[in-house]
């Protein structure tokens, strides 16, 4: 999972990407960067690891305005998918000798080791990198048309992708896979804001915001829009991970409503999870509006019991070094709310479950009779390769227990009840949705996890 953004316009480039990017902060933590190119064609790039803040300071800033003329520009939060965190190379990622692209891209392209070989090239540094030159081979081959090169692509990668990429023509193009499983919307007034998210786009460029279609591409070079597919026809699939957990709840995905598909979660994991307790407890941030929904169908009232050291981030898009230790430290227990009553914890998803028992032993430790854990989303499974860090089914906490009542032990709950695939689904609404890591059946024809889990590793 990323964040990208991009701009077209009159106002100062920079600033405004630098906006959309502190919109999309939750979308990844480990690094951050911007792709300015200028009217002439020269094109500027800064990046590295940390926070936007970190990273993109006003000196900085500065510095790139500096360089001439801008007509547009790109940027990136990352949260690595490939080549793991230490070796986390920041985007965007620029290829080209004269005539140059840079690419800010969401998603995993999970075969890039085989396109890096059918390439030629000596070393893939990751999916980014390969996913790059794959675009800038083919724009050759397409004698120097970009938008060609996106419409042939999806022949070329298995994955997911929603990308903005930038020329030295100067032109702006953004793509959304096939699939669409990763989100990518834009408000075209002007000029021209991108965004992963539409909670970005409300905020910086107002709320009358489109969503990019799976396979559409748009190109913009200042005076024309021009939308166009990909080739390759294929059933949306979009991800149901990011009504569960990813996306900020004041985003609108597919048409529907994070915060409205969560509160149905909610209303779902009730009606098939049902337990006699004295108060519902969010696990904030993204457990919370499950948590409403639980509390409304259930009557069980909702209290604020635990407090969340926002300053930490999200735990799971942080590399696993710091992640043990940031879930002990992340949470404060309001003592008065849990003390001598039969709690009812609702999380979003248990994926490692390093979270989940560091928070029942706190809340033991701070008088809670009864701990009952429900989850808004399935057991998860299966690995994703199409965006998410969880490359192998052994990292997964279901994988290594034997059965349910055996996790709510490993955890310390007195039980644990999670949502239905059917549930889930009912909840978001949507007729076709990429579930693979709750069902194991991937969009993407002949291929299940041992396939993909060879196709990513060689
Ligand atoms: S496998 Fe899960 S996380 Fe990955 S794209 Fe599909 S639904 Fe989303």
């Amino acid at each position: 999972m990323c964040g990208i953004a991009a701009y077209v316009g009159s106002s100062d480039v920079s600033d405004i990407v630098l906006e959309l990017l502190i919109e999309l902060q939750h979308r990844g933590q480990e690094s951050a960067g911007i792709a300015l190119v200028t009217y002439q064609g020269y094109m500027n790039v800064v990046r590295g690891k940390g926070l936007v803040f970190d990273v993109l300071t006003p000196d900085t800033l500065e510095r790139l305005k500096n360089r001439g003329n801008i007509f547009a520009g790109i940027g990136h939060v990352r949260y690595s998918t490939s080549g793991g965190f230490l070796n986390s190379i920041p985007q965007p990622f620029v290829v080209g000798d004269g005539f140059k692209i840079a690419i800010a891209f969401n998603g995993t392209i999970a075969n890039y080791l085989q396109l890096a070989r059918s390439l030629g090239l000596r070393k893939a540094l990751n999916d980014t990198h390969v996913l790059a030159e794959t675009i800038y081979r083919l724009t050759k081959e397409y004698h120097g048309d970009v938008v060609e090169a996106l419409r042939e692509l999806p022949n070329y990668v298995i994955g997911s992708y929603s990308m903005v990429v930038l020329t030295t023509e100067p032109r702006l193009i953004i793509a959304r896979d096939p699939r669409g499983f990763r989100p990518l919307a834009y408000v075209f007034n002007d000029a021209l804001y991108v965004a992963s998210e539409t909670a970005a786009l409300n905020v910086v460029a107002g709320d009358v915001w489109r969503e990019v279609s799976p396979g559409e591409i748009i190109s913009f070079d200042g005076f024309s829009l021009e939308r166009s597919k990909v080739r390759a026809s294929v059933t949306p699939t979009p991800c149901i991970f990011e009504y569960v957990y990813f996306a900020r709840p004041d985003t609108v995905f597919n048409g529907v409503s994070v915060y409205e598909a969560r509160i149905r979660m909610g209303i779902e994991l009730a009606k098939t999870s049902s337990v006699v307790a004295d108060v519902v407890v969010p696990v904030p941030e993204s457990g919370r509006y499950a948590a409403m929904g639980y509390s409304r169908a259930s009557g069980i009232p909702l209290e604020e019991g635990l407090f969340v050291n926002r300053y930490l981030g999200r735990g799971f898009i942080m590399p696993p070094t710091i992640r043990r230790k940031v879930s002990e430290l992340k949470y404060g227990i309001v003592k008065r709310v849990v003390e001598d009553r039969r709690v009812v914890l609702v999380d979003d998803s248990i994926v490692r479950g390093t979270t989940m028992k560091n928070l029942i032993l706190k809340l033991r430790n701070s008088g809670a009779k009864e701990v009952h854990v429900r989850i808004a989303s399935p057991p998860f499974k299966y690995p994703c390769f199409m965006g998410i860090d969880i490359a192998s089914r052994m990292e997964l906490l279901i994988n290594r227990s034997r059965s349910i009542n055996e996790i709510a032990k490993y955890m310390g709950a007195d039980s644990l009840g999670y949502n239905t695939l059917g549930g889930l689904m009912r909840a978001v609404g949507l007729a076709s949705v990429c579930h693979a890591c709750f069902s194991g059946l991937y969009p993407f024809p002949g291929l299940n996890a041992e396939k993909l889990e060879r196709i990513f590793s060689r």
